[in-house]
């Protein structure tokens, strides 16, 4: 296993172990190495045979063409060390408690890695979710860069409150970031500071302070406000949004590769080929968080009333669980086939992409609402929880890209299919959200183009990189 990249620079990639992190860290280390970066990428044993054996499209042996194509990376595997990784939302305690089980395993990799190569490693790159990322990197004498793979609002936000004593009840109130209600904040804010998530967040906002850089998944030119009131306290470099190239129109032939998938995708673009430019709202709740059969019900005759197309990713609770046409309302199926498709899971880059679709009803994870930005459109904003109803709350109210149906205030209440079919239809009709949404996919086009805001913050860290190990 060796590793040399033009640069003399190996560095060691660790995403936290979740779809939702796995991707953009992947698209970040196709980036890094091909600004010369040898590079390996580093998951626990189970993910990794998911990504080189995975029966989607996307996930066969996701590196390979990269390394065919003179990238130096690759994937490596470190033992299955956290509880649930793939039910992670029953034990979401358990799994941020032993996030530190991963530090024993990736020492002893770095140690294999300098006796078999060339090129020692000289930096590490870890979510910032890993808190003993920053000081293993130290303990070690090596450079650390901090991967944010939420906005940066959210890190402001987290990262002003654990400074400050928070105050029960009150607005927070965050230089450059918008006004927010304390149910609208992330999760690991509402929880009592003794409780383990928050104990974990915490920590990883104390460590992240000693990284070298830290980079998010974000661009300025959605919020360089947030990101330049925050370099009084510290510098965060946008570098996103980390989508393959492929989807952002760059004509970078290093990246064909779609992203991982541990389900089986429903290929729709057939069924989208014979709809209407932009009739279409994309449905989908992302790949976590369990939602109400009731409110399922509500959703599905919200979207029988609207009288809209749709395409409704709509996951099983669980693997016991029954088919999912059991979870919906008697007869629905039959009576919207003509217009409707529910599929248990679909590349949802490609769905987005597609010109039928004209808005996404959507539970505002990051990985989604950059995807949705990426391609112009509009977001009715369900969230679920995490941080949610933050995003929700920037997309509705900041960057005006879409309607909120779901505050941190409505989580024990139900939508009713009235207010949902009404909303669905304000989204599809809706010019002026629209066209911010098109404003803003072309800023990203903008930024992460070569001499691209992204791209030349990406290439600081690099030749950061570079000055530090010379
Ligand atoms: N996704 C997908 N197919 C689906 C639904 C979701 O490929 O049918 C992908 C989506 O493109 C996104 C990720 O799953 O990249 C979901 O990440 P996000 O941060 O939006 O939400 P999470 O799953 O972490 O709640």
């Amino acid at each position: 296993m060796e590793c040399e990249g033009k640069t003399g620079i190996h560095a060691i990639i660790v995403p936290m172990p979740g779809q939702g992190h796995i991707n953009p860290a992947m698209q970040l280390a196709k980036k890094l190495a091909s600004k010369g970066i040898a590079i390996t990428f580093v998951l626990t044993q189970s993910w990794h045979n998911i990504i080189t054996h995975a029966h989607s499209s996307a996930g066969v042996n996701a590196f390979a063409h990269a390394r065919n194509l003179g990238l130096d990376i690759r994937l490596v595997a470190i033992p299955d060390c956290l509880p649930g990784e793939f039910e992670r939302w029953n034990k979401l305690h358990e799994f941020f408690q032993s996030l530190d089980n991963m530090e024993s395993h990736v020492e002893e990799l770095i140690k294999n890695l300098n006796q078999s190569n060339p090129t020692p490693v000289s930096c590490i790159v870890a979510d910032t979710m890993l808190g003993w990322a920053v000081p293993l990197a130290k303990k070690l004498r090596l450079l650390s860069v901090s991967f944010w793979t939420q906005n940066v609002s959210v890190f402001s936000i987290t990262y002003h409150s654990y400074l400050a004593e928070r105050q029960a009840g009150s607005v927070i109130h965050i230089p450059g970031v918008t006004h927010l209600q304390p149910a609208d904040l992330p999760l690991w804010l509402k929880l009592s500071p003794d409780d383990v998530i928050a104990r974990v967040v915490a920590r990883c906002f104390q460590t992240v302070r000693e990284a070298d850089w830290v980079v998010a998944n974000s661009f300025q030119g959605l919020e360089g406000h947030v990101v330049e009131a925050l370099w009084e306290k510290m510098r965060v470099y946008c570098v996103g949004p980390l989508l393959p190239s492929a989807y952002l129109d760059l004509s970078d032939p290093r990246d064909s590769v779609v992203g991982t998938s541990y389900r089986v995708e429903m290929d729709c673009t057939q069924w989208l080929d014979d709809k209407a430019p932009k009739s279409v709202i994309y449905v989908s709740f992302g790949s976590l968080l369990p939602m109400s059969i009731t409110q399922i019900e509500e959703i599905a005759m919200g979207l029988k009333e609207s009288d809209y197309n749709f395409i409704w990713v709509l996951r099983r609770p669980s693997n016991e669980c029954a088919e999912v046409s059991s979870m919906l309302p008697y007869g629905f199926l039959n009576e919207t086939k003509q217009r409707g498709l529910v599929v248990p899971w679909c590349s949802q880059l490609k769905v987005l992409s597609h010109p039928s679709i004209g808005g996404f009803f959507s539970h505002c994870g990051w990985n989604s609402t950059l995807e949705s930005i990426a391609f112009g459109l509009p977001m009715l904003g369900f969230p679920l929880g995490i941080e949610q109803f933050a995003n929700c709350k920037l997309i509705a109210d900041e960057w005006k890209i879409g309607l909120r149906l779901r505050s941190g205030d409505d989580t024990n209440g139900v939508i009713g299919r009235n207010e949902i079919a009404e909303n669905v239809r304000r989204l599809m009709e809706g010019e002026e959200m629209r066209r911010a949404a098109e404003r803003l996919r072309d800023v990203v086009k903008m930024e992460v183009r070569k001499g691209g805001t992204s791209d030349s913050n990406l290439e600081s860290v690099a030749d950061g990189l570079k000055a530090k190990l010379i």
